[in-house]
């Protein structure tokens, strides 16, 4: 057929997870061709004033940066600017129940790293961009799929462009055409929350520490820039509690703000505008079919109350590649059920833990039974002081 871009590997989505991956099959020399929906982002603004920041960060951990390292970016990333954080405090707002976890009693340098998402999105297209086995394509997302052409599978853009390959990758986010497109179905429920997002400034400095308050309308976290006086917010609330939120003025959002925060934070006093995302879960009940394969949001989205998302999404590109690696290095055809499958097999015990754990905690600290509140309580000062049992859970949100 004439006219059809072939590749090796069709990412859709240049968003982190699907950015990762292109790369990291191009190491290897794997052509890969990414199709985005959006734009192509503009560069971050330099500048640090609270409007200039970005938003959407993510909580990095440290598997996550050592992987953007063997990628090439986390020098680039560190450049830009990135956050560690060295400690972690976590209580009830509803009682005494408190958790503190911090670098030094675990013997680690540090916890993991706050970063703005357009940093690491921008750091993983320069990199792509020096690669001439990846092809970046905008402004144009996947329209249809034909699986059961005879070169694997055949992709139309928007634009009216087409591209073949033996396998097609999902990275296209929460709400993934591919993943329809694929006839993969999914569980997906609403918790009935949105998220607001916001950068502020604070009286005195965040000293690299994370704070998680679980509030009766869902759990508020302050987020450490790098810049000490910054901080990143992800306040989600139940519906019905955050439109007045996103719609009232700065200074009484800063005032309610501070009110929820309580007295063990350092004090907001000014804020950036308000982004709203609404919160849902979704898992897709498998990531694979012959030729085609889903990673990141588009495989499974959960709550941002532990900041896992991404780093669930970048452990899927580097077990993916993994394996697609190792039937390439054979000479064997891409996009074989048998190998995708070791791929989910690998990938969906760990997101589905994950997800548990995120709905056991939004489930706990949403209730409002007496009987539960006092539980989470004892069972948050019991944690803290069970030293073996809070390592544990430490080294599992470090891995
Ligand atoms: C408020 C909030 C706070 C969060 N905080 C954290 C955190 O601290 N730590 C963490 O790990 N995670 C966090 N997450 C989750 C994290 O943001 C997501 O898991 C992550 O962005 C998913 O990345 P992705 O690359 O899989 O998908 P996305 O970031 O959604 O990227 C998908 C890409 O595909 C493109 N696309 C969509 N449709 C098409 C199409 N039809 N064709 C082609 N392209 C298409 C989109 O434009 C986008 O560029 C948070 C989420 C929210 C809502």
């Amino acid at each position: 057929m004439s006219g059809v871009e072939k590749v090796d590997v069709i990412v859709v989505g240049a968003g982190i997870a699907g950015l990762s991956l292109a790369l990291a099959l191009a190491r290897v020399g794997i052509e890969v061709a990414v199709i985005e929906a959006a734009a192509e982002p503009s560069p971050p603004p330099g500048g640090s004033e609270l409007g200039l920041w970005d938003s959407r960060v993510s909580a990095l951990t440290p598997a996550s940066t050592t992987w953007l390292d063997e990628l090439g970016v986390w020098g680039a990333m560190q450049a830009q600017r990135t956050g560690p954080y060295t400690r972690m405090s976590v209580w009830d707002a509803a009682g005494t129940g408190e958790i503190t976890f911090s670098a030094a009693a675990l013997g680690v340098p540090l916890l993991g790293h706050i970063v703005e998402n357009r940093v690491t999105i921008r750091a993983l297209l320069d990199g792509a961009r020096q690669r001439s086995d990846i092809r970046l394509h905008w402004g144009a997302g996947i329209e249809s799929a034909n699986f059961s052409h005879g070169e694997g599978v055949l992709v139309r853009t928007q634009d009216g462009r087409l591209l073949a390959a033996p396998l097609v990758v999902g990275a296209d986010g929460a709400r993934s055409r591919t993943r329809d497109l694929a006839a993969l179905q999914t569980r997906t429920w609403s918790y009935n929350q949105h998220a607001i997002v916001t950068t502020v400034r604070l009286a005195a400095p965040h000293q690299h520490t994370c704070f998680q308050v679980f509030l009766d309308t869902g759990p508020l976290a302050l987020l450490p820039l790098s810049d000490p006086m910054f901080c990143s917010i992800v306040w989600s609330l139940d519906d019905g509690c955050w439109e007045g939120l996103r719609d009232c003025d700065d200074a009484d959002f800063i005032i309610a703000l501070n009110r929820a925060l309580g007295s063990g934070c350092p004090t907001v006093v000014a804020t950036a505008a308000r982004g709203v995302f609404p919160l849902n879960q979704c898992h897709a009940t498998d990531y694979v079919r012959e030729g085609v394969a889903l990673i990141g949001d588009a495989a499974h989205s959960i709550h941002p109350l532990a900041g896992q998302g991404i780093n669930l999404g970048l452990k899927d590109a580097a077990v993916l590649a993994e394996e697609i690696t190792a039937v390439w290095q054979d000479d064997m055809p891409l996009g074989q059920t048998a190998v995708l499958r070791r791929y989910q097999r690998r990938r969906k015990t760990d997101n589905l833990l994950m997800m548990s754990a995120m709905e056991g905690f939004k489930r706990g600290f949403g209730s409002q039974n007496p009987a539960i509140r006092v539980a989470r309580n004892a069972g948050l000062n019991w944690v803290d002081a069970a030293l073996p049992i809070k390592n544990w859970l430490a080294r599992e949100a470090l891995a």
